[in-house]
Parts: structure tokens; C-alpha cells; sequence
């Protein structure tokens, strides 16, 4: 017998843990241990584990029809197209199975909008500490170098900005004609919880209104409510042309959409895109059914009270501690950022029985289930507190 874990590509460097159950904001290791989940699988659960109006829907679902093609119409697909678009206030959909072949389907309407404005080399504004995903668009949209390491050629047509810098985007337009688009993430997570300044995103759209570019918003991490709105371009009350979304949309059954205003209406054509599984009845029924409970529990407006109130909690009990250079977030996607990189309070959270997860080397970010009760916020405080005071 092979020593567990050796016929697995080594892609990920894995925690010495295996989950077995959860529910609610709790999973359960095989040893019994119970664990405080402020990563929700990194953004994805967020009506937490073990969900049994999800369960009951997807069991229903799965004995009724699990898959039919895109050769025929779905009528569930049809239905989260209209729910999701009645959300974001967007007009059309295309379902994928992921992230990344959200934000591939937005680049490949990107090219087609430029393409049909005669752009010689249609290309895609992009910016530093960005995360897109890992196909080989994805990657190369992505602003972090160590996530290209070894993997060139890159795909051509991406131009970077630095993040949360308007001046920038002013430059780079006066001396390259051939941007028809702009691809951002509203607060950047991967990167580091990173949120821009007020009105980035107003910014930016009026700089794709004035020189007729696509803006195009990658929500996969931000959207399905997690800061305290559906979509975290609704906090300044602007409208994009693209919208992505994955994560949260079900729960943790695979499942994409890249959403589009009318002003992307018809660029994408029957055989220019698609996919096998994509908006199958199964995926559907699991996204309308994470809508639907959000909407039912009030998650969105509850995911902002009590991210101000863990900010607030979580402020207050570190404000003497001169490690932590900054306490930021929108909802419940918060982070503390440490003045140099802190990768061991990942175990020492272990040892509080915490998820925690720690992005851009030196900040921590917590991205719990929506679905958290007061009880388990204090207790996310409590231990996350603690793990930091033994930390040196
Ligand atoms: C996670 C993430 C992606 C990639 O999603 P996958 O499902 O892993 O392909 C893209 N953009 C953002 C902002 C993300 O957080």
C-alpha cells in the first residue's frame, strides 16, 4: 500500500486533516474533533455544512434528473437565468462549472465585442494582485507572477494596471488603443481582501463609458451576498456589462455563470461556446435552491451586520497589538493584515479548533458561512483572538 496522498499530484499543500462531516458553520475531522469553519471552503458554503433544504432538493433533484445537454432546453437553467438576472439586474446568462470558465466565457465575449469594433488585437485591461482563475486565460488575467512561473507561453491580449488606481487606467488608454474591456474584481481576495477606494468602480465604469470598453466584474468570490450586498458592485450603485459568478452559487455543487448586460446581447452565438455539464437540472436546482435560501433567511442583509460587528469586535480586543498593520472587510469577508508574513497562525488556529486560511503571505482572511449565529461570531473572535495573543 502507498503512504496516502502519493498518487495525488502534489498541487496543493495540504493540511494534515481530513473533514468527514459538518453542519452549519462545523465540520468534525476523523477523530471527532470539532472545528469552527471560517473559510467556508474558501467562500463557497454559505449556507454552511449539511444543509438540509439543500440535501432534500438535491436528493429530490438527483433521483428525478441529474443531467439532460444543452442540445435541449433546461428548464431550470432558464430559471436561474431569469433569477439571477432579476439579481444583478443583468440580461442574459451562460452556465458553466466553475470560476475560471465563468471569467473565460467573459473573456471570449471580450474579444468577440472587440472584434466587432474592428480592434485589431482585442485586449483586456487587467490589474496586479488580481486572481482569475487557472486555465490558461485565467492564469494569465491573474496578477501574481509566481501563478505564471514555468507555465509560458501566456495567452497574448491581457494589459495590467497596478489595483485601485484610476490615474493608471487613464495612462494606459491614452497609449494603447486595442483595450476593449476591463476585468476586476470588486475587492480583490486572493490577493489579499484588498478593497479599493470608494468609487474604483464608478471610476471605472465611467472610463468604459467614455471610451465604449466592456467592464466586466469577477464576483466569484464576492457575490451570492457574502459582502453584504447580491453583487459587491451594488454598493456603488453602478451597472456592469459582464458579471462572474461561481463559489457560493452551489454551495459546493460545481456550478458557473457569466452574466451579461445588453450591451454584450448576441456576441456570443449557437456553437461559439459551451459546455457538457454546464446548467445541467442538477447545478440549477442546486443554485436556485442557495438563492433561494439566502433570500429566505435574510443572508444578505445579515451577512453585513455581522461582518460590521466582528470588524468592530475584532478591532477593538487588537487595537494594542502593533503586529497588525490593518483590520478591513465588507460583510463577511474580513481580513488582518500582519506586518510580515504569517503562515503559522494557520496551525495555531488549528489548535483553536478555527479554519482560518492566510492569502498574500501576510493577511488573514476569514470568510465564514453566511448562516453564523451570534454565538458562533463571538466564538470565531474569541479564538482567533487567542491564537493571535500566542502567536510570536
Ligand atoms: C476562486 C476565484 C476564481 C476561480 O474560481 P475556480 O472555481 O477556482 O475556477 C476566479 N476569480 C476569483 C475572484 C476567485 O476568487
Amino acid at each position: 500500500m502507498n503512504k496516502a496522498g502519493t498518487n495525488l499530484m502534489q498541487t496543493y499543500q495540504r493540511l494534515p486533516l481530513a473533514f468527514v462531516r459538518g453542519k452549519g458553520a462545523w465540520l468534525w475531522d476523523d477523530k471527532g474533533n470539532a472545528y469552527l469553519d471560517a473559510l467556508s471552503g474558501i467562500a463557497v458554503v454559505a449556507l454552511g455544512h449539511g444543509n438540509d433544504v439543500l440535501a432534500d432538493a438535491l436528493g429530490d433533484q438527483a433521483r428525478n434528473l441529474i443531467h439532460t445537454s444543452n442540445l435541449y432546453r433546461i428548464p431550470l437553467q432558464e430559471e436561474l437565468g431569469r433569477k439571477l438576472c432579476g439579481l444583478s439586474g443583468m440580461s442574459s446568462a451562460f452556465f458553466c462549472n466553475s470560476g475560471a470558465e465563468a471569467n473565460e466565457a467573459a473573456i471570449k465575449i471580450a474579444r468577440r465585442y472587440g472584434h466587432g469594433k474592428k480592434v485589431r488585437v482585442p485586449s483586456i485591461m487587467v490589474t496586479e494582485g488580481s486572481f482569475h482563475g487557472r486555465t490558461m486565460a485565467t492564469l494569465t488575467a491573474t496578477g501574481n507572477r509566481k501563478a505564471h512561473a514555468g507555465f509560458e507561453p501566456l495567452v497574448t491580449g491581457f494589459k495590467r494596471v497596478p489595483y485601485n488606481d484610476l490615474d493608471a487606467v487613464s495612462q494606459l488608454a491614452e497609449s494603447d488603443p486595442d483595450i476593449v474591456a476591463v476585468l476586476v474584481e470588486p475587492i480583490q481576495g486572493e490577493g489579499g481582501v484588498n478593497i479599493p477606494d470608494k468609487n474604483y468602480l464608478a471610476g471605472l465604469r465611467d472610463h468604459c463609458d467614455r471610451r465604449g470598453w466592456l467592464l466586466m466584474v469577477d464576483e466569484i468570490q464576492t457575490g451570492m451576498g457574502r459582502t453584504g450586498k447580491w453583487f459587491a458592485f451594488q454598493h456603488e450603485g453602478i451597472q456592469p456589462d459582464v458579471v462572474t459568478v461561481a463559489k457560493a452559487l452551489g454551495n459546493g455543487v460545481p456550478v458557473g455563470a457569466c452574466l451579461g448586460a445588453d450591451t454584450v446581447r448576441g456576441l456570443l452565438t449557437a456553437g461559439s461556446h459551451g459546455t457538457t455539464f454546464g446548467g445541467s437540472p442538477f447545478a440549477c436546482r442546486a443554485a436556485l435552491t442557495v438563492v433561494g435560501e439566502i433570500e429566505r433567511n435574510d443572508l444578505v442583509n445579515r451577512a453585513g451586520e455581522l461582518g460590521t460587528r466582528i470588524l468592530r469586535d475584532l478591532s477593538n480586543r487588537l487595537a494594542s497589538d502593533q503586529r497588525i498593520r490593518s483590520i478591513r472587510g465588507m460583510g463577511l469577508m474580513i481580513a488582518l493584515e500582519f506586518d510580515k508574513p504569517c503562515p503559522d497562525l494557520v496551525s495555531l488556529c488549528l489548535n483553536q479548533r478555527l479554519l482560518i486560511n492566510v492569502t498574500a503571505g501576510n493577511v488573514v482572511r476569514l470568510l465564514p458561512p453566511l448562516v453564523l449565529d451570534d454565538e458562533e461570531a463571538n466564538l470565531l473572535v474569541d479564538r482567533l483572538v487567542a491564537a493571535i495573543r500566542v502567536y510570536s
